[in-house]
């Protein structure tokens, strides 16, 4: 049966590293709709210098543009057997946009969908963005206090030269916050609604919280 499985977390809550980890595992793609709209604005097209307008001040990009990103990705024939959706939907909106792509996509085939919510305290939360630091080539994710690379600055897997997202700076992670608060944390509820949701606990290391997850997404 087809899966599908989206996230749901406040910035930096560990989704990422966890999520691509899981796709690998599951061998499904993994959908980022924040790489997504970051590839967007480095091929410098219209929507890319849209979404660098709200991205830059840590909000929320239009609901229309990023459900056309995303709709024109899950429509490729690597998702067909299932994907890894990372990201979206952040509101109640695209939950709602959400629900028609996936009638669109799937039509009447059963599909196994979960929504795996990561629960952490958000005290850690901010030391944690300041402290990232990622792979342009190949999307590892280090953090300086956690999980340093070992060579400074550079990435372990590809060599590549590690950056700090521009987004992940105090004020930009703040902005960030509220917008989650504000926005995202609603499909909490909404997913429990659809008697989808999965809880799992987010505090502690990468290995701790993999399998937690194991055990809702398996
Ligand atoms: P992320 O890499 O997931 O932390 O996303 C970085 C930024 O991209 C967010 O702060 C938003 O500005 C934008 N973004 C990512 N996903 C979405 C989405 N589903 N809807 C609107 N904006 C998004």
């Amino acid at each position: 049966m087809k899966k599908e499985l989206i996230f749901l977390g406040p910035p930096a809550c560990g989704k990422g590293t966890q999520t691509n980890k899981l796709a690998e595992y599951l061998g499904f793609p993994h959908v980022d709709t924040g790489s997504l709209l970051r590839a967007e604005i480095a091929s410098g097209s219209e929507n890319g210098v849209i979404a660098k307008s709200f991205i830059d001040k840590g909000q929320l990009v239009p609901v229309k543009l990023v459900g056309t990103v995303i709709k024109h990705r899950l429509m490729k024939d690597d998702c067909k057997n299932g994907f890894i959706l990372d990201g979206f939907p952040r509101s109640v909106e695209q939950a709602d946009l959400f629900e028609k792509i996936r009638k669109e996509l799937d039509r009447d085939n059963k599909v196994d969908f979960r929504a795996v919510y990561f629960d952490l305290d958000t005290e850690v939360l901010i030391s944690r963005i300041v402290n990232r630091r990622s792979c342009p080539r190949c999307g590892e994710i280090y953090n300086l206090k956690y999980k340093s690379p070992q060579k400074d600055g550079k990435c372990d897997i590809c060599g590549a030269a590690l950056i700090q997202r521009k987004d992940d700076n105090e004020e930009t992670a703040k902005a960030r916050f509220c917008t989650y608060s504000k926005e995202t944390a609603p499909l909490i509820d909404y997913y429990k609604n659809m008697n989808v949701l999965s809880t799992i606990n987010a505090e502690g290391t990468i290995d701790e919280v993999w399998e937690r997850l194991l055990k809702v997404v398996e």
